[in-house]
């Protein structure tokens, strides 16, 4: 059976939804995760944007080495420098260049000719060429570029030495059949195709990302492009969860398959959910919380006579466990250390004490520690140590009250506090934090979930935060929603700290 490659984007086009920013640790860690899953390409990131991102490429190129890590550039020099110095590193590094091919992109955005781009094209990819071996072109707005032109442009970078081309729905403006038959033509037209892997990278404008990419399947593409939840611009991308389980439960239809380990999916999707703080829809498909349960009466009757009546896939194939062992207030180290094992999370001796003991707090606010919690408390511990910690906070609001908060914060062996009041709770106990610390953050997105069902569930609050220019994300988990938003305001005030963004004006010690 064929196989193809998936080329996952979840760092770098999935980094691009609006409100999300990983920081490198939380790169790092879906990385690992990535790896895992068994993805072939990783693309890390786009290292000429900022530093931040640069770094945050080179560590994972240093780092994850069982699979090929590519990092993005545009097709000039400084771009493509950039992304080399970021990713040679790496064990098996790709240089993704990218060129707007389409007559609209040409005209209105790069203002030059076609004879202008083709050249442009060409010594993109023989300067990456001189770096590295594996390097992928993509025709940025590939789907709305005249056949013939594409074409020329493929055939020329292939001749200056591209191993990979893209051809991508950049503005998800294409349909299932007019996209393969367009793909079908410029194969056909393209000299030396035959030498290259083909690639597409679908977008969810019109809902048909994920379509599109099985269409260029059928047309015998090499590799998907896809990202995790199918997050990325505007609709996002080509969902990764999507494509693997159509390629796989309908392998009878599409006659390939792919290097995933399905079972690692839910696990992928919680956690890029949980970091990036984009929230999945219930009825998402494969991952969504509704896409296992079965509601009525007549669906619950067939499934207890035969679960294939109305299920066309098992939880356990994506790595959903159907039992699963609660651990309370009553477990013991032992217990919660299994768990964790069983779990693949191998902490280190301090590290697993320092969850135990988070984890005992927790089991005393909450009945069940479900294994969504147990991830929520290694997340958190995969942190370096803040500098500024919650002391203790005190909110109090009502329906004809001011809300009012007083927060206590330690820093540098000191008890800072100060009160104040906002708009509703959150807000107040973020002035509160803000007049203690004398910074002055403006919240970009804020957004709360529940770690899993049932009335005593954690809260997870995700905070984007702007500090002057520069923008960092932060994650709470409390079974108080106003503390989670207080912890991850926190982190995202340490964060900022830490990288010297803020400065901190000691006024109120006690
Ligand atoms: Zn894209």
């Amino acid at each position: 059976m064929r196989r193809i490659e998936i080329f996952d984007t979840t760092l770098r086009d999935g980094e691009q939804s609006p409100g999300v920013a990983l920081n490198s640790d939380e790169k790092l860690q879906i990385a690992r995760q990535l790896a895992k899953l068994g993805v072939n390409v990783l693309e890390a990131g786009f290292p000429i944007s900022s530093p931040g991102d640069f770094q945050g490429v080179r560590r994972i190129a240093q780092e994850v080495r069982t699979l090929s890590v590519a990092a993005l550039a545009r097709a000039n020099a400084k771009d493509i420098e950039c992304a080399w110095d970021a990713i040679s590193v790496g064990e098996s590094p790709r240089i993704h260049t990218f060129l707007a091919t389409s007559p609209i992109h040409m005209l209105y955005k790069l203002q030059k000719s076609p004879e202008e781009v083709l050249e442009l094209a060409i010594q993109a990819v023989r300067l990456a060429k001189l770096k590295v071996g594996d390097v992928e072109f993509s025709a940025e707005d590939a789907s709305r570029s005249e056949v013939d032109f594409l074409a020329k442009v493929f055939s020329g970078v292939i001749k200056a030495g591209a191993t990979v081309l893209n051809i991508p729905d950049t503005v998800g403006y294409a349909t299932p059949e007019e996209y393969a038959a367009f793909l079908r033509a410029v194969m056909e037209r393209t000299t030396g195709i035959e030498k290259v892997k083909v690639s597409v990278h679908c977008h969810n404008d019109l809902g048909l990302a994920v379509a599109n990419s099985l269409a260029a399947v059928g047309v015998g593409v090499h590799q998907l492009e896809c990202t995790v939840n199918g997050i990325g611009e505007r609709a996002g991308n080509a969902a990764l969860e999507e494509l693997v389980m159509a390629l796989h439960t309908r392998r009878d239809q599409y006659d390939v398959d792919t290097s995933i380990v399905t079972t690692e999916i839910a696990r992928t999707s919680q956690l890029v959910s949980r970091l990036s703080g984009m929230v999945i829809q219930h009825n998402k498909a494969i991952v969504g919380k509704n896409a296992f349960a079965h509601e009525s009466g007549i669906h619950q009757d067939g499934m207890l006579k035969d679960r294939s009546t109305y299920e066309i896939m098992l939880p356990s194939d994506i790595g959903i466990d159907a039992e699963t062992i609660v651990l309370g207030k009553h477990s013991g180290r032992h217990a919660v250390h299994q768990r964790l094992t069983d779990l693949g999370l191998d902490l280190g001796e301090s590290q697993f004490e320092e969850v135990f003991s988070q984890f005992k707090i927790l089991a005393d606010r909450k009945r069940e520690v479900t294994t969504a919690d147990l991830f929520s408390l290694v997340d958190l511990k995969t942190e370096t140590e803040d500098q500024i910690r919650l002391d203790y906070m005190q909110v109090s609001s009502g329906t004809h009250l001011t809300p009012t908060a007083t927060v206590g914060l330690l820093y540098n062996g000191q008890r800072l506090e100060d009160a104040t009041c906002g708009d509703g709770p959150v807000d107040a106990a973020f002035k509160a934090i803000d007049k203690v610390l004398g910074t002055e953050g403006k919240l970009m997105h804020y957004s709360l979930q529940a770690i899993d069902g049932g009335e005593d569930a954690q809260g997870e609050v995700t905070v984007t935060v702007k500090f002057g220019d520069n923008m960092v994300g932060g994650r709470g988990v409390s079974t108080d929603i106003i503390e989670a938003s207080v912890l991850g305001y926190l982190q995202a005030v340490n964060r900022a700290f830490d990288r010297g963004w803020i400065k901190i004006i000691e006024k109120n010690a006690s």
